[in-house]
């Protein structure tokens, strides 16, 4: 567990925190391409007070009483903690790996770097190492594919359990496609997902996943006890891969020849349902989107990671026009950067390839409200509402001189273009070294400099 910085206040028994600075969040989704939503909600130079059991207690622009630690940021933008919605524990270790599409470079890279993790004690430095690095990047929930083996998840629990961490991950499903040191089998694996949901599913913030890593490497046995898991009980959650590159759809035809499209091989044994989140969705047609829309799933867009290895170019418009949700992710090691910001402006530069325009509203929503809307934590996380937890994270407008310039031609209007202006500049060029500290539940986790 990292230290807390004894000289940074927190929240807790008997001591309340206010933080200043400039407030955004969200209050419900932008419109595509309004610069001047009403669902931005910004409050310039206000209090975000947390009461002592580290849930936001209001904003008010007035300074607070003495009963309030004050910890003054004026000056700096206070967001929600971003909500990274589909990223991989052990794949930190072979990001920014050279010259291969997605299954070459799941046996070239991944498969070797996931085999590590049968060591209780790689699993366990490699979860701690991994959560404070989503910390220092200001994601303050996740949704994480750890490996085959049991102890990764219980390594990964366990470490977010000690952080105070919203957190939710399940061993992943593998039983053919993959070498032999990373198969399980069905039984097994029934067994093992059973024993980490007793152990885990609902403690505190944390929450189970059932997790086939995809179609391909799954059996349809093992494909079937999932869903049967998923059914057993609606709490659950359910995270996979979908339509990310045109050969892995392809081989999913060839594998699966009686359904109709590779999200329908889901479909089939139960795994649509309002907790699923599929990564990138690329490649699904109308049909699938519909579907999806229908059972309440959502994908998650994974736009580094989308372009680093030529996955292709997701059509977010015609998700939203089906009516699915679509939430942020980093897909590290896929992925080149944890930081949500870096991944945000690949999905307005993946966007204008398309002939759209991304806001800056639209993206931010994605990566926090929106988000947590779809994953049904809209109640904890995701926006400064009454009640729900102080994961906050306090960012520099700018960082070096380029941006330090820009940041002074758009700060002055407060007006709603004037606005989106300059966070859409703060979102295109900040990344982690801008965060200057990191609160989980209004504990300090990270702060920049200690
Ligand atoms: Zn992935």
């Amino acid at each position: 567990m990292p230290d807390l910085n004894p000289s940074t206040p927190s929240a807790g028994p008997g001591r309340k925190l206010a933080l200043r600075g400039d407030l955004l969040d969200f209050t419900a989704q932008p419109d595509w391409g309004q610069l001047d939503s009403p669902a931005v909600r910004f409050q310039p130079d206000h209090w975000l007070l947390i009461d002592e059991a580290g849930r936001i207690a209001g904003t008010q622009a007035s300074e607070p009483d003495a009963s309030w630690q004050q910890v003054d940021h004026r000056g700096r933008l206070i967001l929600p903690g971003f909500i990274d919605t589909h990223v991989h524990c052990p794949q930190l270790d072979v990001i920014a790996s050279y010259g291969a599409e997605l299954l070459d470079w799941l046996s070239r890279y991944t498969f070797p770097a996931e085999r590590r993790y049968a060591d209780p004690a790689v699993a366990a430095a490699g979860a701690a190492r991994f959560l404070d690095a989503l910390l220092a990047h200001g994601s303050t929930s996740a949704v994480v594919f750890p490996t085959v083996h049991k102890g990764s998840a219980e390594a990964l629990f366990a470490a977010a359990e000690a952080r105070g961490m919203r957190l939710i991950t399940g061993k992943v499903l593998m039983d053919r496609h993959a070498p032999p040191e990373l198969l399980d089998d069905v039984a097994g694996a029934e067994r093992d997902c059973i024993d980490l949901i007793q152990r885990w599913h609902g403690k505190g913030r944390l929450a189970y996943a059932v997790t086939p890593r995809f179609a391909p490497t799954s059996s349809p046995a093992q494909l079937a006890m999932a869903g049967a898991l998923c059914r057993a009980d609606a709490s659950l959650y359910m995270q996979t891969h979908v339509a990310e590159n045109r050969e892995e759809v392809r081989w999913v035809a060839e594998l699966f020849p009686e359904a109709r499209s590779y999200l329908d091989v889901y479909e089939r044994v139960g795994l649509l349902h309002e907790r699923a989140i599929l990564a990138h969705g690329i490649w699904l047609d109308e049909t699938d989107r519909r579907l999806l829309a229908a059972r309440g799933g959502q994908v998650a867009h994974s736009p580094s990671s989308n372009l680093f290895l030529g996955s292709g170019l997701f059509d977010w418009p015609a998700a939203r026009a089906s009516g699915l949700g679509v939430s942020m992710a980093s897909d590290v090691g896929g992925g080149t950067s944890l930081s949500m910001q870096r991944n945000l402006l690949d999905a307005y530069k993946i966007q204008a390839l398309s002939g759209q325009r991304l806001s800056a509203w639209v993206a931010l929503h994605a990566a926090t409200r929106g988000a947590a809307e779809a994953l049904g934590l809209q109640q904890e996380v995701g926006h400064f509402g009454l009640g729900t937890l102080a994961d906050v994270c306090v960012w520099d407008w700018a960082r070096g001189p380029v941006a330090q310039a820009r940041d002074e031609r758009v700060a002055p209007g407060h007006e709603p273009q004037a606005l989106h202006e300059r966070v859409f500049a703060w979102m295109s060029l900040s990344d982690e070294r801008n965060l200057h500290s990191c609160y989980v539940a209004g504990q300090c986790r990270h702060q920049r400099d200690s």
